[in-house]
């Protein structure tokens, strides 16, 4: 079978050096990728790496719902008081910058969004109506005005992007997933037990699945891959192999 790139590269090869700029452009044009999933599914690793392959935007949609949460945790708003979590929706400004920084009302939250408080509230937050309605409506705006990205959540294919030509759910055994969780708070310094995160990503799973809107679902259309078995690069790869399939 041939590589990805082998198939980009055969296809440049009919391209003029003064038509290639534009037919790239009109490639990368219909580059717009959604990959969903749950915690733990590898689905922001695997993101991240087929952006930077195919050089177009990533963007991490799981982060905005954080930063928001850490608002409302430093502001001690409860979730329920949906009259104040929209006053601090107005006041927030929040810019996801290429390369995954996270920058809030001028700060750089990009690691404090990580914080196990946060992963403890932020389902929490992000069934509330109003949030989700700031959140789409930004990541709408992003992949508008994006040539090419890959966009990754919860909700990327049912409703940010459902025009996306190319859509993916990235799945894992809940044991697994909260194997690579743990593995990843430890080697950051924040050890937090297998048990502990077991149990915060299978309630996650739960409220994330349950809520009224736009809940975490697998949509018609999409490419399930299991990744309980397979590598960052194997999914990488079957991602890559799918999307030049579908772009010829
Ligand atoms: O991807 P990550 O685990 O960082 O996402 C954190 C939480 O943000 C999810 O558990 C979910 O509640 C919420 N989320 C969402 N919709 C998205 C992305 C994330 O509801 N598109």
């Amino acid at each position: 079978m041939k590589s990805p790139e082998a198939l980009i590269l055969t296809k440049k090869r009919y391209l003029t050096d003064d038509l290639e700029k534009d037919s790239e452009m009109s490639i990368n044009s219909q580059l717009k990728i959604a990959i969903d999933g749950p915690a733990g599914s590898g689905k922001s690793t695997v993101a991240r790496e087929v952006a930077a392959r195919l050089n177009i935007a990533y963007i991490d949609t799981g982060a905005m719902y954080r930063a928001i949460t850490l608002k409302l945790l430093r502001r001690r708003c409860d979730p329920v008081d949906h009259g104040r979590v929209e006053e601090l929706l107005k006041q927030t400004v929040l810019e996801v910058l290429p390369g995954g920084r996270v920058i809030m009302d001028g700060e750089d939250v990009t690691a404090a969004i990580r914080a196990p408080e946060v992963n403890a509230a932020v389902s929490r937050v992000a069934e509330l109506p109003a949030v989700r309605r700031k959140m789409v409506q930004q990541q709408q705006e992003i992949a508008a005005a994006s040539a090419g990205i890959v966009m990754e959540g919860r909700d990327i294919a049912s409703t940010v992007m459902p025009q996306a030509p190319h859509k993916f759910y990235l799945d894992a055994s809940l044991p697994v997933r909260a194997q690579r969780r743990s593995q990843e708070q430890q080697d950051k310094g924040l050890p937090l037990s297998y048990e502990n995160t077991f149990h915060e990503i299978k309630e996650r799973d739960r409220i994330d699945s349950e809520r009224s809107h736009s809940p975490l679902a697998i949509t018609p259309g999409t490419a399930v891959i299991d990744t309980t078995s397979l590598t960052i690069e194997e999914v990488v790869q079957l991602i890559l192999q799918r999307v030049n399939r579908q772009k010829d």
